[in-house]
């Protein structure tokens, strides 16, 4: 039976964070030595230019920043790695070898498969690291993320708290798994306008962010759907999510069953007695 897909599992910030810790290691200071694309389409850009740039270069940096997982290359360029849905980075070839849309070798013999079953993810050159990273939104985890940097974001805006924090311009690499984990902790409703969140609200939800991600990164992230690290294991998050994905399961505070309700076509999981819309 084929598995259902849902949009909400795809890599969010955990899991991209768990796979540069996971190659930094083997990719740092070695040189791209092969570029073989076997579908076009994951290139984004001019192909042969990423060749002649990236070939050959040294990795002076794995960095991640939202999302996107990108390797710095001496002389200031670099190749960013966008997993999308279901994309992965593996250390060894996959099974399914026609979900293998790109190898990337490395002076030290490394290889690295990278594995797409629905074909969206993308490689590019970056020419101006710094300002692609400018480019991303706030970084959830660095200092640049205060409760005052996100007050400013949900100020005024009428949109839904969790379309806000699924705005990656807002805050990079939330999606919809710990965007609802972050929400439960901060005991709000998935739909309270995000601009009428008073200063303690956005304090909790500050936290809640931040220490939702932390926890999902020391539990290597989370394999609801096709993740997995660089050597094939799964993450281990989902184990111990509150409402993401649980939907009838009894809240782990009250023991409410579990709701769904849909924000801006995204399922978004909640308890309706610790997150309620008033
Ligand atoms: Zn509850």
């Amino acid at each position: 039976m084929t598995p259902v897909l849902h949009l909400s599992g795809m890599p969010e910030l955990p899991e991209v964070e768990t796979i540069r810790r996971a190659l930094e290691p083997l990719l740092l200071g070695e040189r791209l030595t092969g570029l073989e694309v076997l579908d076009a389409r994951i290139v984004q850009g001019d192909a042969a230019q990423l060749r002649v740039e990236a070939l050959g270069r040294r990795i002076a940096e794995v960095m991640r920043r939202g999302k996107h997982l990108m390797l710095l290359l001496e002389g200031g360029k670099g190749i960013v790695l966008h997993l999308r849905m279901t994309g992965s980075l593996l250390l060894n070839e996959p099974e399914r070898s026609p979900r293998v849309r790109a190898i990337l070798s490395f002076s030290n013999g490394t290889q690295l498969f990278f594995n797409d079953m629905r074909r969206l993810g993308t490689i590019a050159l970056i020419n101006d690291v710094e300002a692609y990273c400018l480019r991303l939104g706030p970084e959830p985890l660095s200092e640049g993320f205060t409760t005052d940097s996100l007050a400013r974001c949900l100020a005024g805006r009428r949109i839904p708290v969790k379309a806000a924090l699924l705005d990656q311009h807002l805050v990079a690499g939330v999606g919809n798994m710990y965007a609802d984990e972050a929400l439960f902790q901060a005991g709000l409703h998935p739909l309270i306008p995000a601009g009428d969140l008073h200063s303690g609200q956005v304090q909790r939800l500050w936290i809640a962010i931040r220490a939702v991600l932390e926890r999902a990164i020391a539990s290597q992230g989370a394999s609801i759907n096709t993740y997995c690290l660089p050597n094939g294991q799964k993450g281990s998050a989902h184990d111990s999510f509150s409402v993401a994905h649980k939907k009838g399961d009894p809240c782990p505070a009250c023991g409410t069953p579990i709701d769904r309700v849909m924000v801006r076509k995204r399922g978004s999981y909640y308890c309706p007695e610790c997150q309620r819309h008033s």
